[in-house]
């Protein structure tokens, strides 16, 4: 948090618009719609709220089935239950490790075959950095199937030169506090679609007819973001240009201290955009790293430095022990090497060197 966030806090505190509405919320939904360069925006309580209510709004229900990434926080996943619909998983692919567009298309083409096409895919931008769009746009399209882009890891990352968030017939991101850019907690709902954001806030303000009493004809929600949190993500946004470019530049300097040691590798920037590197992930190649990603872990933890495995991919996880999986041989191998290693963009260097100083201890052998 800097000078800007506090200066617009104490300007949504003193104004007494402490609500969840306010000036701050108008304002801060016009800037981030610019900044994605999609015309409109709901603030929302959380990314997982907005997820909730996408999903809801391009029409899944009870009894759908939903193609969901296997690698992902399990947010993406709770959502489609939120609604009484069955997430299926389908793998990751090698080059940006988001949802592979290949076995998207066959999927669809199988399923479009048998009749049971999905009321929905959503990709998720995974650890910054954007799927790979084209590709899974044109199945879709071909398909008839309703697309959703879990953006919340990746706000500020672009795909040929589109910024993420802006893919799906709506996009979802997150202010949660481990993100590039935060409120505490909070999120934002973007479409194209005036209709389909108006309907977000309806939804997400407990569905409250225009009428001087309270009427109700469907349930609702309460959703929305309050105005000091607003404020908050107003001065964040400002900021958030120059997060990315730290998050960059740390990733880049773990590349050059680390990118030959024997075994070691990374997360890849994929050649279709610009991730933020909200974090970076090392892989450990098994018999040829001097360490796994445990034994490294572990020494780091020793050493006061926090680093944790990559996400843990859905269908390996109990709360999902008898759903579908499309594959998923590289989300369990990328959860088998991975390590996110500290990347935040408040590391300095001289804790930075500390990390590689550490890491260069347990894997030069
Ligand atoms: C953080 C995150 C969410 C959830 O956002 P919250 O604001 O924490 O509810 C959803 N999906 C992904 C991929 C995330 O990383």
């Amino acid at each position: 948090m800097g000078a800007r966030e506090r200066a617009l806090l104490l300007d949504a505190f003193d104004s007494n618009w402490v609500a969840p509405l306010g000036p701050h919320v108008d304002a801060f939904e016009e800037e981030f719609a610019a900044f994605v360069g999609v015309p409109h925006a709901a603030a929302l309580s959380s990314g997982t709220a907005a997820l909730h209510l996408a999903l809801q709004l391009v029409g899944v229900g009870p009894g759908d089935e939903v193609l969901v990434p296997t690698l992902t926080f399990v947010a993406t996943a709770n959502a489609v239950g939120y609604v009484g619909a069955r997430p299926v998983f389908v793998d990751a692919e090698a080059t940006s490790w988001n949802l592979d567009p290949a076995l998207v298309a066959a999927e669809l083409d199988r399923r479009a075959a048998a009749g049971r096409l999905p009321a929905a895919v959503v990709t998720v931008d995974l650890y910054g950095q954007c799927a790979d769009y084209d590709p899974i746009v044109a199945a879709c399209e071909r398909h008839g199937v309703v697309l959703v882009e879990d953006a919340a890891e990746a706000l500020g990352a672009t795909y040929h030169d589109r910024p993420a968030g802006g893919f799906g017939r709506v996009g979802v991101f997150s202010f949660n506090g481990n993100k590039v850019m935060t409120t505490s907690g909070g999120g934002m709902l973007v479409s194209a679609d005036a209709d389909l954001v108006a309907r977000a806030r309806f939804l997400a303000t407990q569905a409250r007819e225009p009428a001087p009493h309270y009427e109700h004809t469907v349930a609702g929600n309460n959703y929305r973001m309050s105005n000091l949190l607003a404020a908050v993500g107003r001065g964040q946004l400002e900021g958030l240009p120059a997060k990315i470019e730290r998050r960059r530049a740390v990733r880049a300097r773990y590349v050059e201290a680390l990118g030959d040691v024997p075994g070691v590798g990374f997360l890849p920037d994929a050649p279709w955009g610009r991730p933020t590197n909200w974090l970076t992930v090392l892989t450990l190649e098994p018999g040829v790293a001097a360490a796994d990603p445990t034994e490294v872990r572990l020494h780091l933890e020793a050493l006061d430095i926090e680093a944790r495995p990559a996400w843990k991919p859905m269908h390996l996880q109990p709360l999902f022990a008898d759903h579908e999986c499309i594959g998923g041989a590289v989300a369990e191998r990328i959860f088998a090497t991975g390590l996110c290693i500290p990347s935040g963009s408040s590391l300095t260097p001289d804790d930075q060197d500390r990390v590689i100083a550490a890491l260069l201890d347990r894997l030069v052998p």
